[in-house]
C-alpha cells in the first residue's frame, strides 16, 4: 500500500540528504553540549523544511500533512530525538496556533520569520502544578484597557531558553464547577516582553541536546491582538493541535525505532560470540523478527491515521491509539536493542545508549500513556 506519491519522495530525498550530511556529524557534539546552534533553523528554512504546509504567502511550502509526516520521520532517523522533538514542536506543535487560528495580521507579521528560521517557536501549556489536568491551568490573564496582563508559571518547555515567540495558555475566567475547560485562551508573546523570565533550564535524563525550561511571568503585558481566536475558546485549540503533535510523536517513535533496530542488526552481524556472529543464533533473530514486527503495526496504524487526519476527519480515537501503541512500542524496542548490544549498550559511545534515555519521554511528553488509554475507553466505552 503506498500513501507516498512522487512528489513526497522527492520531499524525502531533500529531508534525508540533509540530515545525513548535516545534522547526524554533529549530534555527539551537540548531546555533549547539551544545546543545539542557531544556524540549523535558518538552513532549515533556506531548503523549505519549515511551514511546509503553510500558505507560500506567507512563506510556506504550501504542502499538505503527508509532506510533514515525511519531515517527522527524516528528522527522527537522524539519531537524535532532540532534534526531531525541536523540529517537531516548531513545525507541528507551536506555530500551528498561529497558522490555524491566527488574525491575518499576526500570520503576516510572525510566520514568514519562522518559515525563515529566524523566529523559533515554543508551545507553553504544562505548569509546574501539572500537565496531564490541562483545564486546571493557574496563569491568569486580565484585561487592562488594550493589553492583557499575564501572571504564572510554565514548565517542561521545549525550545523554552531558545524560542523567540511562544504560544502561551492562561485563563482569563475562573473555572467554574462543570465548566473548566471554558476560560483558557493562547496568546502569541514574543520573548522580549518585560515581565518574561526563563527561570531555568532543565537538566534532563534523555533529549538533552534539546532545550527544555521553566518560564515565569510577571505583570507582563501581552497586546489583545496577540490573542489567538476568541477569548475563553484556548483550551479546545490546545486540544486541537495536540492531535497534530501525538501524530508527529507516533511517527518520531516509529522512526526511532527503525533506526534503532536497523543499528543493532549492524551490530549483532559483527558481534562474535560462540564461534560465529550473534546474528546466526536463533534466540537473536527472533527478537529482532518481534520488534520489526512490532515496528511495523506501529507505521500502518500512524499511516492510517495520518491518513484520516490529512483527509480533515475526525480521529482523536485513532491518534490517540497511535500515541498509546508506538511509545510504548519504541520503549520495548529500546530495552531491547540495548539488550542485544550486551556491555556497549550500556556505553555513552553507542547510540543505541542514547536511543533508550530519549525514547523514555515518549510515553510521558505530549500526552501520557495513561492520559490515552482514559481518551480511547472513553470512545469505545461512551
Ligand atoms: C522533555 C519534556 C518536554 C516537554 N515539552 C513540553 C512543551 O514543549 N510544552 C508543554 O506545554 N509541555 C511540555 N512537556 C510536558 C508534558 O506534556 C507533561 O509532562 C505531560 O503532559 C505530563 O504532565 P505532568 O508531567 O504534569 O504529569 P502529571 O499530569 O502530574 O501526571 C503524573 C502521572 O500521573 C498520571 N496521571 C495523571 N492523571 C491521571 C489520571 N486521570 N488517571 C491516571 N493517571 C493519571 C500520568 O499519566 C503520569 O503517569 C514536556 C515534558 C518533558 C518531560
Amino acid at each position: 500500500m503506498k500513501i507516498f506519491n512522487e512528489q513526497h519522495q522527492m520531499f524525502r530525498a531533500t529531508v534525508r540528504s540533509f540530515v545525513e550530511k548535516e545534522i547526524m556529524p554533529h549530534v555527539e557534539e551537540w548531546e555533549t553540549a547539551g544545546q543545539m546552534p542557531r544556524w540549523i533553523w535558518p538552513r532549515m528554512g533556506e531548503l523549505g523544511l519549515l511551514g511546509v504546509e503553510y500558505d507560500e504567502k506567507y512563506g510556506g511550502g504550501g504542502s499538505d500533512f503527508l509532506t510533514s509526516a515525511i519531515l517527522h520521520e527524516e528528522c527522527a532517523r537522524s539519531r537524535s530525538g532532540s532534534f526531531a522533538m525541536a523540529v517537531g514542536v516548531h513545525c507541528d506543535m507551536a506555530s500551528p496556533h498561529l497558522y490555524w487560528t491566527g488574525s491575518e495580521a499576526l500570520k503576516e507579521k510572525y510566520l514568514p520569520a519562522m518559515c525563515r528560521g529566524e523566529a523559533l517557536t515554543a508551545i507553553a501549556v504544562t505548569e509546574p502544578g501539572g500537565g496531564s489536568d490541562v483545564a486546571a491551568i493557574r496563569t491568569r490573564a486580565v484585561r487592562d484597557g488594550d493589553h492583557y496582563v499575564i501572571n504564572g508559571s510554565k514548565m517542561f518547555i521545549t525550545n523554552g531558553a531558545t524560542a523567540d515567540v511562544f504560544f502561551l495558555a492562561a485563563r482569563v475566567e475562573a473555572g467554574s464547577e462543570g465548566k473548566r475547560h471554558q476560560g483558557i485562551s493562547v496568546f502569541l508573546v514574543e520573548r522580549t516582553t518585560p515581565g518574561f523570565t526563563v527561570s531555568r533550564t532543565l537538566d534532563k535524563m534523555g533529549m538533552r541536546a534539546s532545550d527544555t525550561a521553566e518560564l515565569s511571568f510577571q505583570d507582563m503585558r501581552v497586546p489583545v491582538e496577540n490573542l489567538l481566536g476568541r477569548e475563553g475558546v484556548g483550551f479546545y485549540e490546545v486540544m486541537r493541535v495536540f492531535q497534530r503533535e501525538r501524530l508527529v510523536a507516533g511517527l518520531h517513535a516509529v522512526a526511532m525505532a527503525d533506526r534503532a533496530v536497523a543499528d543493532t542488526i549492524a551490530y549483532v552481524r559483527e558481534r562474535q560470540a560462540f564461534g560465529g556472529p550473534l546474528s546466526d543464533k536463533q534466540v537473536i533473530r527472533h527478537k529482532l523478527a518481534d520488534l520489526a514486527t512490532q515496528i511495523e503495526a506501529g507505521r500502518w496504524l500512524t499511516y492510517a491515521a495520518c491518513a484520516k487526519f490529512a483527509a480533515g476527519e475526525d480521529c482523536v480515537r485513532e491518534i490517540s491509539m497511535v500515541k498509546l501503541f508506538t511509545a510504548e512500542m519504541v520503549n520495548r524496542v529500546a530495552y531491547d536493542c540495548v539488550q542485544l548490544h550486551g556491555g556497549y549498550g550500556y556505553m555513552r559511545e553507542y547510540a543505541v545508549e542514547r536511543f533508550a534515555r530519549d525514547a523514555r519521554l515518549m510515553t510521558i511528553g505530549g500526552g501520557t500513556s495513561e492520559i490515552m488509554r482514559d481518551i480511547i475507553a472513553k470512545a469505545i466505552l461512551p
